[in-house]
């Protein structure tokens, strides 16, 4: 199976606390198995993306502080593929079906105000959602819809101590139990 990782770029501590834990919330969410935090480290997203993984299950794999550059190299030459989504790039429903027929694992690059040039040049694709300037949240959320064609909302996670029975009013939650047969 194809593993998704995704490497946020350009996170400022403090300012952007809780885009970049979103960006976090929505790769588990969609189905990504990786969540690197490039640069400044930043222990607080971490945790509140834990915290997630402990309550609702998963089994996300999260770095911080490491080196973007070395990072996507690595990636690259390990026979990965590295996405960037950005607004200058080609539009996703032109290439998704090759990146799906890769069937390589895939890094996805998302940036913040700006991002350094080497993500144009060492990406395999550079992949816009639309060509308007929005969210690094919103264009992690469409790559993972178009990539995995809509399946990622029907996930369910390992070890999840909470399901959600969906329901047309109200809130019903079902606390699951544990090995040793007692409930939670
Ligand atoms: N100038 C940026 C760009 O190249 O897309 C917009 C900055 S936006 C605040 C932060 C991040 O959101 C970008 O680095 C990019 O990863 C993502 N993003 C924003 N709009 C996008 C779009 N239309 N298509 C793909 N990604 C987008």
């Amino acid at each position: 199976m194809v593993q998704i990782y995704v490497l946020r770029y350009g996170h400022r501590p403090g300012r952007d606390k809780r885009i970049t834990t979103h960006v976090g919330l929505v790769a588990r969410a969609f189905g990504a198995h990786g969540f690197i935090l490039g640069g400044v480290p930043d222990e607080g997203v971490i945790n509140s993306l834990r915290k997630v993984i402990k309550t609702w299950g998963g089994n996300l794999h999260i770095e911080t502080g490491i080196d973007p550059y070395k990072y996507i190299v690595n990636w690259k030459r390990k026979g990965g593929i590295v996405v960037h989504l950005t607004m200058y790039g080609i539009p996703v429903d032109e290439v998704i079906d090759k990146v799906r027929k890769d069937n390589k694992d895939i890094l996805v690059l998302v940036g913040a105000e700006k991002v350094p040039r080497y993500f144009y040049e060492l990406a395999d694709y550079n992949i816009a959602i639309g060509n308007q300037p929005h969210s690094e949240v919103a264009a992690l959320a469409i790559f993972l819809d178009r990539f995995y064609n809509g399946r990622e909302l029907y996930i369910s996670f390992p070890n999840a101590k909470i399901i959600i029975v969906p329901s047309a009013r109200g809130k019903r939650v079902v606390r699951v139990a544990k090995e040793n047969g007692k409930d939670e």
